[in-house]
């Protein structure tokens, strides 16, 4: 069974969103686990210290290694990747989200304050994974995602297997425009190419607007598909 294992001092924020909907039913019938570790259980005071001050000074807190060290290895010893989210990491990807889905699941640590002792990512082999290019104040919203992420393309969560196949990322290109009754909304009409029937339209219809799309919105994903599709000639 796909494993989640999820450290923070905010264990009650889980599994949050992620016990409705999809994977919410997809956990109730044993498709994949979710462990949420309290840190704070493995500070070695009495007051549950997780956190302190930063050496050199400056504003806020830092996760302290020593107590993070504790809790990963009484949680998760065994093979599966550990990830800290981190505004300061790799960006996610939707290939990496289906590669972490087809293993055994993940281990994320999750910073709070200014983050975690540099000691401990390298002790603890975390790999560093942002979900954007802003700051949240935790890493549990980060976790969620990513969690949510990988759920869906997990065997038989999603309805359809081709649906996961076919969306924004899968191909390299955003996906193409969606519509549904009625016919016609406040004087829009549905496209005609996608009333009429014909497959190959549809196809060739879909295809083309992913191409637009992805040209107009996303210049760097547009760079790469073209450079994919068209190899340099020798
Ligand atoms: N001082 C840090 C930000 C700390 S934010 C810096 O400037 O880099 C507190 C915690 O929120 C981080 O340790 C991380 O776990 C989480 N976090 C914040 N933004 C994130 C992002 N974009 N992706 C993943 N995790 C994030």
């Amino acid at each position: 069974m796909w494993r989640a294992t999820v450290l923070t001092i905010f264990p009650e924020m889980f599994p949050g969103p992620l016990a409705l909907s999809l994977a919410g039913k997809a956990r109730a019938s044993g498709v994949w686990a979710l462990d949420a570790v309290g840190i704070r259980a493995y500070a070695t005071d009495k007051h549950g210290t997780v956190d302190d001050t930063p050496a050199g000074g400056g504003p806020g807190m830092v996760m302290k290694a020593d107590v993070l060290a504790r809790a990963i290895d009484a949680a998760a010893s065994d093979v599966r990747p550990r990830l800290l989210m981190s505004p300061r990491g790799v960006p996610l990807t939707q290939a990496r989200v289906a590669a972490l889905a087809k293993g055994d699941g993940v281990v994320l640590v999750c910073g709070r304050y200014e983050g975690v002792d540099e000691r401990l990512i390298a002790a603890r082999r975390l790999e560093e994974v942002s979900i954007g290019d802003y700051v949240l104040s935790g890493g549990e919203i980060a976790a969620l995602a990513l969690i949510d992420a990988c759920v869906r393309l997990l065997p038989g969560v999603m309805g359809k297997e081709a649906s996961s196949a076919e969306e924004s990322f899968s191909a390299g290109l955003l996906e193409y425009p969606q519509y549904t009754r009625p016919a016609v909304f406040e004087g829009q009409a549905i496209p005609e190419a996608l009333t009429g029937g014909d497959h190959a339209k549809v196809r060739a219809w879909r295809q083309a607007e992913a191409e637009r799309l992805t040209r107009e919105r996303r210049p760097d994903l547009w760079a790469a598909y073209q450079k994919r599709r068209k190899p340099p000639q020798p």
